[in-house]
C-alpha cells in the first residue's frame, strides 16, 4: 500500500467514525421529551455544537496518534530533518574555504557564501542578481568559455583553472568546479560554482621556481638555468644556422679577498661584481653566477666571433674601476674564456666545458684576460680587437682615404654624380676594405668619426669639382646605422655643410634598409630633419631589408638603391629579374628614382636600361678610385651604344 493510499484509508475511517458518533448522539440518543418538532430542532442544534466541540477536543487531545496514524508524523520528522540538513548544509556552506557561488538559468548569481567574499572582495549585495562575467579577467578567449559551456552542457559540470578578476582589480588564478543542479522534473535551475584561489599555490611554486633557479646572493641565473638556456640557445642556433657563444668569467685571486677580508666581505664584493656586469650588459645577455666567483654570459646571436672578443674586452675595461666595498676601493681583475657555437662545440655541455678550457688558457696566460677556445680564433678575434685600436689612431694619423665611385645615367650614360667609399691605407696591411673595418668601428664606437671625416672630405671635394666646372648633380655619402640611430646626426651634417660651404642641394645620404626599419619612428623623424637640410636621401642596399611598404611610403626618401646581389643575377635568374622590375615600378610609383649597383657587365646595364632603371654604378663602368683619377669622359657610356 502507498503512503498517500494509507493517509486516505486513514482519513475516510477516521470521519467515518466520526459521522456514526454524531448519528448516534442524535438519533439513539434521543430523549423521549423531545416529540415537538420545534424542540427536536432545538435539540438537535445544541447536540451538533456539542459534536463539534467534543470531536474537536477529541481532535486535540488525539493529535499525535491520529496524525501517526494518518502518516503526519512521518511528515513532520521528515520536514524536521529537511530544516537540520538546510542548516547543516548552510553552515557548510559558510564555513568552507572554498568560494561558493549560485546562479540561476538566467545566469543571475542568487547565492554566494562568506568564502566568495572573502576570496573575491565583494560583498553579497554588490553581486547579487549580476551576471558572473562581471569577474572576467580578460585573460581567455571566447573559445575558452565557449568549452567550457559546452562542457556543462555535455556532462552537466566543468572543471579547471580560471583567471577572475577581484573587485580590487587584481588577476588571480582559481580552480573552478561549476556544476548544474536540476530540479524534480529534471530542468536545470541552478548552476553552482565552487572555486579555490590559486594565487598561493602559484606564489609558492614561483618561489620554487626561483630558490631553485636563482643564486640566493646575486639574484642571477644560477648555473641550472643558465645550463638549460644556453641548451635552447644552442637548439635555435642550430634550426636558424646562425652562431652563439658563451664567456666564462672567473675573478682573479678572489680566494685572497675571501681568506683576507672574510667570507661576508667576499659576498659583497661578488654581490657588486654582478651588479657591474648586469649595469653593462643590461637585459640584452644571459648573466648567470655560476658558483664561487665564477660568472657567465650567454651571447645568443653572435654573427661574429670578434664579437665575443670585444664583450670580453668590455668586461676586461668595467673591472679597470675599483669595487667600493665598506668603504675599502678594491681592485679585482678577471679573466674569460670564450666558446663558440658551431665553430668549438655543438651541445651546450661542450661549450660550457670548452669555455672553462679556454678560462684556463687565459689564466695561464698571466690573468686579467680572455682566450678563445681555439687558438687560431684568439689570434684572430685578438687581431681585431688590435685593429680596432688602431683604427682610433689612423683618423688622427690620416690614414684614412676617400674614394669616389662615378653614378651613371643608364639613358645618356654619362657620369651623373659620384658614390664616397671610404678606404684605410694601413702603414702595414696596406688599403683595407670597409667591408672589414665599419664593422669594428660600428662596435667600438668609432663609426661616428669616421663619417663625419668622410662627410667633409666629400662635401670639401664636390665643392672643388663644382668650382672646376664639374657639374655633378650629386655625391652620396653612406652613413652608418649605428651612427644614423644617434640623434644629433642632423645637427653634425648642418655644420659640415656650413663649413664647407656645399650647396645641400648637392649632397645625398645613404642609410640603409635595416637602419630605417630598426625603429621608423624615430628614423622618420630623423629622416625628415635631415631632409629639411635640402639635402637628397637614398636607401642603400634596397630589397635585403624587411621594409614596410607603407612606412616606405611616409619616409621623404628620393632615392632607392637596389641591392648588387639582385643585380648579379641579372639577366638570367628569374627571382632576380622578378624582384629587380618589382622594385623598379615601386620606386617609380612612389616618384622616387632608381640606382641599380654592381653593375658588373653590359648585359646586365642594358636589362636595367631596358627595364627602366635610371641610374647604374658598378666595375663595368667604373671602380671606386680616388678624386683624381676619375674620367669625365663618359668612356663607359660610349662602351654601351656599340
Ligand atoms: P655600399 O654603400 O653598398 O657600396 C657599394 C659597394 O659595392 C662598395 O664596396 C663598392 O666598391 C662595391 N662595388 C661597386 N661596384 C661593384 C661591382 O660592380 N661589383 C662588386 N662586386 N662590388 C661593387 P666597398 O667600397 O668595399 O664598401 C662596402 C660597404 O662599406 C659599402 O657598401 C658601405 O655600406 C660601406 N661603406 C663604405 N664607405 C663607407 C663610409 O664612408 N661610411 C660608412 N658608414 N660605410 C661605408
Ligand atoms: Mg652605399
Ligand atoms: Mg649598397
Amino acid at each position: 500500500m502507498t503512503d498517500v493510499t494509507r493517509k486516505a484509508l486513514g482519513a475516510a475511517v477516521f470521519y467515518g467514525w466520526l459521522t456514526f458518533m454524531w448519528w448516534l448522539a442524535s438519533r439513539s440518543l434521543l430523549p423521549s421529551w423531545v416529540h415537538d418538532p420545534v424542540r427536536l430542532g432545538e435539540y438537535q442544534q445544541t447536540s451538533g455544537y456539542l459534536w463539534v466541540a467534543l470531536s474537536t477536543l477529541t481532535l486535540f487531545m488525539a493529535r499525535r496518534h491520529l496524525l501517526g496514524w494518518l502518516g503526519g508524523t512521518h511528515l513532520l520528522r521528515q520536514h524536521r530533518e529537511d530544516h537540520d540538513r538546510l542548516r547543516l548544509a548552510s553552515a557548510v556552506f559558510d564555513s568552507t574555504r572554498e568560494g561558493v557561488l549560485v546562479t540561476n538559468n538566467k545566469a543571475q548569481i542568487v547565492h554566494v557564501n562568506r568564502a566568495f567574499v572573502d576570496i573575491t572582495g565583494y560583498q553579497p549585495d554588490e553581486v547579487l542578481g549580476h551576471n558572473p562575467s562581471k569577474f572576467k579577467s580578460g585573460r581567455h578567449d571566447a573559445d575558452f568559455y565557449g568549452q567550457m559551456y559546452q562542457a556543462i552542457e555535455a556532462d552537466g559540470q566543468w572543471n579547471g583553472e580560471i583567471w577572475n578578476r577581484r573587485k580590487s582589480g587584481e588577476v588571480y588564478p582559481q580552480w573552478q568546479s561549476i556544476r548544474g543542479i536540476k530540479d524534480a522534473d529534471g530542468q536545470v535551475r541552478h548552476f553552482v560554482a565552487v572555486f579555490s584561489d590559486l594565487s598561493a599555490i602559484k606564489r609558492s611554486e614561483h618561489e620554487r621556481v626561483q630558490l631553485a633557479h636563482f643564486d640566493a646572493l646575486t639574484g642571477l641565473p644560477n648555473r641550472l638555468l643558465f645550463t638549460e638556456r644556453t641548451t635552447e640557445a644552442v637548439a635555435a642556433a642550430r634550426a636558424n644556422r646562425r652562431h652563439c657563444a658563451i664567456l666564462l668569467l672567473d675573478l682573479d685571486h678572489f680566494k685572497h679577498i675571501n681568506d683576507s677580508l672574510g667570507h661576508s666581505l667576499g659576498d659583497l664584493v661578488l654581490k657588486s661584481v654582478a651588479e657591474r656586469l648586469v649595469g653593462l650588459f643590461g637585459a640584452e645577455l644571459t648573466l648567470a653566477r655560476m658558483g664561487g666567483d665564477e660568472f657567465a654570459l650567454l651571447v645568443k646571436d653572435c654573427p661574429q666571433m670578434a664579437m665575443t672578443a670585444n664583450l670580453a674586452q668590455q668586461v676586461l675595461e668595467a673591472f679597470k674601476a675599483p669595487f667600493l666595498i665598506e668603504d675599502q676601493a678594491l681592485f679585482i681583475t678577471v679573466s674569460i674564456g670564450i666558446s663558440l657555437f658551431p665553430n668549438d662545440a655543438l651541445s651546450a655541455e661542450q661549450l660550457l666545458r670548452n669555455a672553462d678550457a679556454a678560462l684556463f688558457k687565459a689564466k695561464r696566460g698571466g690573468r686579467e684576460n680572455y682566450a678563445l677556445y681555439t687558438e687560431e680564433l684568439t689570434a684572430h678575434a685578438q687581431q681585431r680587437v688590435e685593429l680596432a685600436g688602431q683604427l682610433r689612431r689612423a683618423i688622427e694619423q690620416n690614414e684614412l682615404r676617400v674614394y669616389y665611385q662615378p653614378v651613371h645615367d643608364l639613358t645618356t650614360r654619362c657620369i651623373r654624380g659620384v658614390e664616397a667609399l671610404v678606404r684605410w691605407e694601413h702603414p702595414e696591411r696596406g688599403m683595407v676594405s670597409p667591408g672589414e673595418f665599419i664593422p669594428i668601428a660600428e662596435q667600438s664606437g668609432l663609426i661616428g668619426d669616421i663619417d663625419n671625416w668622410v662627410l667633409r672630405a666629400a662635401c670639401t671635394q664636390m665643392g672643388q669639382w663644382q668650382a672646376a666646372g664639374i657639374a655633378l648633380d650629386f655625391v652620396a655619402v653612406n652613413i652608418s646605422s649605428r651612427r644614423f640611430i644617434q640623434g644629433d646626426l642632423d645637427l653634425q651634417v648642418a655644420a659640415i655643410l656650413a663649413d664647407t660651404g656645399l650647396d645641400p642641394a648637392l649632397l645625398e645620404l645613404e642609410v640603409t634598409e635595416s637602419a630605417v626599419m630598426h625603429d621608423p619612428e624615430q628614423a622618420l623623424e630623423q629622416l625628415h630633419r635631415l631632409r629639411e637640410l635640402g639635402l637628397s636621401l637614398a636607401i642603400d642596399d634596397f630589397g635585403t631589408g624587411y621594409s614596410s611598404l607603407l612606412r616606405l611610403k611616409r619616409m621623404p626618401v628620393q632615392k632607392l638603391k637596389i641591392d648588387q646581389g639582385f643585380v648579379a643575377g641579372l639577366p638570367a635568374d628569374e627571382d632576380d629579374i622578378a624582384i629587380v622590375c618589382a622594385i623598379i615600378a615601386l620606386a617609380r610609383s612612389m616618384g622616387m628614382k632608381v640606382l641599380a649597383e654592381g653593375i658588373e657587365t653590359a648585359e646586365q646595364a642594358a636589362f636595367l636600361f631596358e627595364n627602366g632603371c635610371q641610374l647604374g654604378q658598378g666595375y663595368w663602368f667604373a671602380r671606386p678610385m680616388p678624386a683624381a683619377r676619375i674620367d669625365w669622359a663618359c668612356a663607359p657610356s660610349a662602351r654601351l651604344r656599340e
